[in-house]
């Protein structure tokens, strides 16, 4: 059962990969067959097995040679681990969303409302609406203060304003914070190495929302187990 779950995870997240290239290009995704994006040659079923594909071919196109992206297996792979932790059906379509979501603010800077519609309908479906109050509070809590600073200061976007709405409704106001602040963490490192690498200067816009979405993601499946291991630490210090 396990590695099914990662199979189905692997394969959603290749097809969301292409869902958000191509909807770039305005191409079609769901009935047009994937090509080769330097040689245009049309791949058959082995060439798409997620990662097993990138492996058999050794990273190259069968047909003209070129060199495959590695976000292809990179999100294949990202792919596999977000099938293996999560628990239901729905909790899969509520990753595979934030990964679109991630995927297309990394392209085009931009989170797309529709996305953040499937988020919202998802997470209501993963709810435990018992403590609704805890989760109306975890839509404004970072969100509100985010708002006020995106009409003072163009720091951010309104959709990453939105997101940050949305998802701390699904994760409840300590899961919400827990996830800021791991956004936080892993923004910050990932600019000081970019900078350090010289890959993006000091005025370079670095998109909000994949590292939004990765501090959702750990503080979702991990987030209470967090909170209880700080608080207990804590205690012990004092
Ligand atoms: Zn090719």
């Amino acid at each position: 059962m396990l590695y099914w779950k990662g199979i189905i995870g692997s394969i959603t997240a290749s097809f969301v990969n292409v869902m958000v290239i191509r909807s770039r290009k305005r191409e079609d995704y769901v009935f047009s067959r994937s090509y080769c994006p330097v040689c245009g040659h049309q791949l058959n079923y082995l060439d798409m097995l997620p990662l097993a594909g990138f492996i058999i071919r050794k990273g190259k196109c069968h047909y003209c040679g070129c060199r495959i992206s590695l976000r292809y297996p990179l999100v294949e792979l990202l792919g596999l681990y977000l099938g293996l932790i999560s628990n239901s059906i729905r909790e899969l379509m509520m990753f595979m969303d934030l990964l679109a979501i991630a995927l297309y603010d990394r392209d085009n800077m931009i989170i797309k409302d529709s996305y953040l519609a499937v988020l919202l309908l998802c997470g209501i479906f993963t709810m435990d609406f018992r403590y609704l109050n805890n989760h109306l509070m975890g839509a404004v809590v970072i969100s509100l203060p985010m708002f006020l600073l995106a009409t003072l200061t163009d720091g951010f976007g309104m959709g990453d304003v939105k997101l940050m709405a949305v998802s701390g409704f699904i994760l409840g106001w300590e899961r919400c914070l827990l996830g800021f602040v791991l956004r936080c963490f892993a923004g910050s490192m990932v600019s000081v190495f970019l900078l350090m690498m010289k890959k993006a200067g000091l005025k370079d816009r670095i998109p909000f929302g994949p590292f939004l979405v990765l501090g959702i993601i750990i503080a979702y499946s991990y987030g209470f187990r967090l909170i209880d291991f700080y608080e207990y630490a804590w205690l012990k210090g004092v």
